[in-house]
Parts: structure tokens; C-alpha cells; sequence
């Protein structure tokens, strides 16, 4: 058995990664926070190759709790494939932004990071290969007004990417991002995409299965020799 971990693997751009990682044969774990509903249907769309692992990516506790416990119950096994994919939105301009909206979009989306790879990686290193592909954004590169906070965490993770691939390459170890811009998920609900896409050079929206794509890439062998490396998949928005 192979093993992938798929953090907001419920809906959107994670549920195409969990169908993606089954095609090329991984037992996927999917893991969410709240909707049991959207994580099943992921689940059926793996046909039962895997299991839900529902847990709060910005609870360090919780983390730990669920990874050990997935451990436990898996002697001799290993999670070789990570896409910290869960991730929230709170836009606000920067001088209506609250603490809290702040603190919950980098708790979610950039310690979430730190918690979960860090829970994972010994198992990587110790059997010579792993791949960590982390969803980042448009936002992270280029930075988007009204998204300071957005902004701050995706283009940490990015950072944490790049220094990240360099400690652990020589085993064999590779940890990327995807940068996507605008894709039709339940994130994007309620902006204005007729007036969004005349911005974008392919004038449309991309699928979660197009950066499904790109993540099942980075995560198969071929893509070995790539490592700290952000790749954007954005309609050719922002390069
Ligand atoms: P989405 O449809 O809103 O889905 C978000 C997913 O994250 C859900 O599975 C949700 O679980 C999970 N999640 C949220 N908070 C969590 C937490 N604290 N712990 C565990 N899981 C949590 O979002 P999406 O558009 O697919 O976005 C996926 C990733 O792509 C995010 O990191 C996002 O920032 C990034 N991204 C999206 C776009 C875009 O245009 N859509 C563009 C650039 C980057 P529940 O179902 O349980 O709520």
C-alpha cells in the first residue's frame, strides 16, 4: 500500500487531488475539518481507497493526535505523499483587518503547514523518499490588496518551501508548490467572474482537476530533480 494525506481533501481543489493520488494507485487519507458530507462523497469518489482523517490543520494538538493515532494503526507503513491543501479566506483591507481575521487565515493556511509537515517528514527521511506539495496561491507571488493576511501566509509557505527542499532533497525528498490563480471552487463563490476573467489571457476560470494535475505530477517519480520550486497555474494571469 501506497499512502497520500490530502489536508482539505473534502471539496474543491483537494477532493480532485484525492481522486488524482487514486489513479496513480494511493490509498488516500482525507482529511477535513467540518463537512462529513462533502469528505464521504470524496471518499466514494475514491471507491473506499482510503479513509477520513478529520482534524483541525490549525490545532497542533489535534494534528498530532490524528497522525500518531494513524501511526499507531499502521505499524510499518508511511505516509509518503503530503498536499497541504486546506486552506481559508478572510478578506478584509488592512485597516478594517481584525486580529482575528488575520490570525485565523495564517493559523490555517501557514502553521497548519508547519504542524502537519513536521508530523509527517521522519518517516520520509528514514525511508528515502517523500513528496510535500503544498497548494499556495496566486496571492503568495504577487500579493492581492485586500488579502494581506492571505498574502502573508501563502508567500510564507512558499519561503518555508524553498528552505524546507534544501534540508531534505539528499534523501530523496521533494517539497514544491502550486501557485493557482482563480479556480472555480466554493472559495471563489461571489466574486464577479464575468468582470474577473477579461484579466485573465484564457479568459476563464481553471477546474480543481487542472491543478489536480499539476500536484499528481509533482507528486509521481518523474518529478524527482524538482525541488523548492513554485509552479503557477493561473490561465497565464501573473508570471
Ligand atoms: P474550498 O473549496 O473552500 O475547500 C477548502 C477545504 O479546506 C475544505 O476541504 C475544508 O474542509 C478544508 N479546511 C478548511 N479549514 C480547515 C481546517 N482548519 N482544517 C482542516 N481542513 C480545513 O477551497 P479550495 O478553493 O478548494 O482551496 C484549496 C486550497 O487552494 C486552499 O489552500 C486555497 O487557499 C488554495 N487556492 C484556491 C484558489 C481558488 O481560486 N479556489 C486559488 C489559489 C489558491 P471542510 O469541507 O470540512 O470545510
Amino acid at each position: 500500500m501506497k499512502y497520500a494525506l490530502v489536508t482539505g481533501g473534502s471539496r474543491g481543489i483537494g477532493r480532485a487531488i484525492c481522486v488524482k493520488l487514486h489513479q496513480m494507485g494511493y490509498e488516500v487519507l482525507i482529511n477535513y475539518v467540518s463537512n462529513d458530507a462533502a469528505a464521504k462523497e470524496t471518499l466514494d469518489l475514491i471507491e473506499g481507497h482510503g479513509e477520513l482523517l478529520r482534524f483541525d490543520v490549525s490545532d497542533p494538538a489535534a494534528v498530532q493526535e490524528a497522525i500518531s493515532g494513524w501511526q499507531a494503526a499502521h505499524p510499518g507503513e508511511y505516509i509518503e505523499v503530503l498536499v497541504n491543501n486546506a486552506g481559508v479566506r478572510k478578506d478584509n483591507l488592512l485597516i478594517w483587518l481584525e486580529p482575528a481575521e488575520w490570525s485565523k487565515v495564517i493559523d490555517t493556511n501557514l502553521n497548519s503547514w508547519y504542524y502537519v509537515t513536521r508530523a509527517l517528514l521522519q518517516p520520509m527521511l528514514l525511508k528515502k523518499f517523500g513528496r510535500i506539495i503544498n497548494v499556495a496561491s496566486l496571492s503568495g507571488l504577487k500579493g492581492l490588496p485586500g488579502q494581506t493576511n492571505y498574502s502573508a501566509a501563502k508567500g510564507g509557505m512558499i519561503a518555508a518551501t524553498k528552505a524546507l527542499a534544501q534540508e531534505v532533497a539528499r534523501k530523496k525528498v521533494t517539497v514544491n508548490c502550486v501557485a493557482p490563480g482563480f479556480i472555480r471552487t466554493d472559495m471563489v463563490e461571489g466574486l464577479d467572474e464575468a468582470a474577473l476573467k477579461k484579466d485573465i489571457p484564457a479568459a476563464r476560470f481553471g477546474e480543481p482537476e487542472e491543478v489536480a494535475a499539476l500536484v499528481g505530477f509533482l507528486a509521481s517519480p518523474d518529478a524527482g530533480y524538482i525541488n523548492g520550486e513554485t509552479i503557477s497555474i493561473n490561465g497565464g494571469l501573473y508570471t
